[in-house]
């Protein structure tokens, strides 16, 4: 087993537990129920949510923070994960995972789980949905560890709202399994297999041609650089940060507990300052 304790990400001033970071949300245990590969890049998990409150669990792009190591007298390490699914009849739920090289703390976890493994995550943290603005077309722009993020925001489609969606995915099959609402155009943009994920800059060339001028709002999670080339666009366009929901879910050569101190240390200045969590933009990470 990997020594992971270099992933711990100390909480020196407790912000993370505190009331503004927290919100309603709880720590819960799941439990694995089933684990499914239904393309090559992806293991799907069904996991059974121990929670007295299936109603929170139930709105749209919903993430949690999965602990899947301990490391005695630290945090726990853990990792952020999209609820794909949920059924609040019987709590049960889908996650995910993209498969990744390397012995990364999720990656470790989840070659080692097994039906009946359980763990803590802390959750529901709702995260956003595209801003529906008259008068404004909708973009939206994922790579694979958004897929279940837009899976879940197209799942609950309001009627009548239109809005172009381009993925990135090296599995065909992934884009084809994503809902069709009416006024939804999905584009797929292949990558190739050997092509590493968070290389090809296809997310933002298609934010480039697409997005021409300030009429758009822009949804977007992926790769960080990838975000910060899509901000860059909507910039141009003077689509300022009310147009805007991008967030860089991951970092090509940078482990989540790199980010995490980062957004911790940006959150904590913003705390000093009086402000609080409602101010946190991913866009003022130095990262
Ligand atoms: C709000 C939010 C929701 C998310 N939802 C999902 C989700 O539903 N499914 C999902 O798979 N991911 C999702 N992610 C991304 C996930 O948290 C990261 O991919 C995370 O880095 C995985 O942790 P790890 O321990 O495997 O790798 P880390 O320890 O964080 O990183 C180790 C190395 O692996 C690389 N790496 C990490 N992720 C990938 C990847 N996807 N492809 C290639 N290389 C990678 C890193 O660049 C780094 O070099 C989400 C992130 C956020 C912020």
């Amino acid at each position: 087993m990997p020594d992971l304790r270099n992933e711990v990400v100390e909480d020196r001033t407790n912000a993370l537990a505190g009331k503004d970071h927290m919100g309603d949300m709880t720590r819960v245990q799941l439990t694995v129920l089933k684990i499914d590969h239904p393309f090559p890049t992806i293991a799907r998990l069904t996991v059974r949510i121990h929670t007295e409150d299936p109603a929170a669990w139930s709105v749209p792009n919903v993430a949690v923070r999965l602990e899947v190591a301990e490391i005695e007298g630290h945090r726990p390490i853990s990792r952020i994960y999209t609820i794909r699914r949920f059924d609040p009849e019987t709590c049960e739920a889908e996650i995910d995972f993209v498969l990744h090289e390397g012995d990364s703390p999720a990656m470790l976890w989840l070659r080692a789980a097994r039906p009946g493994t359980t763990a803590l995550m802390i959750g529901p943290r709702p995260h956003f949905s595209p801003a529906f603005e008259a008068g404004k077309r909708i973009a939206i722009l994922a790579d694979e560890t958004a897929i279940p993020a837009v899976l879940s925001i197209l799942d609950a489609w309001p009627e009548g709202e239109t809005a172009e969606a381009w993925i990135e995915t090296a599995d065909r099959a992934a884009f084809d399994e994503l809902p069709r609402p009416r006024g939804v155009t999905l584009h797929h943009l292949p990558r190739a297999a050997q092509a590493p994920a968070g290389t090809t800059g296809a997310l933002a060339a298609a934010a480039r041609a697409a997005i021409t001028d300030g009429n758009w709002t822009v949804w977007a999670a992926g790769e960080r650089r990838d975000m910060r080339e899509i901000r860059a666009v909507c910039a141009e366009h003077g689509i300022g940060r009310e147009g805007q929901q991008i967030m860089g879910y991951w970092k090509l050569g940078m482990s989540s507990s790199e980010i995490d101190r980062h957004r911790l240390a940006t959150y904590e200045a913003l705390k000093a300052r009086g402000v609080g969590l409602d101010n946190l933009s991913d866009a003022d990470l130095d990262i």
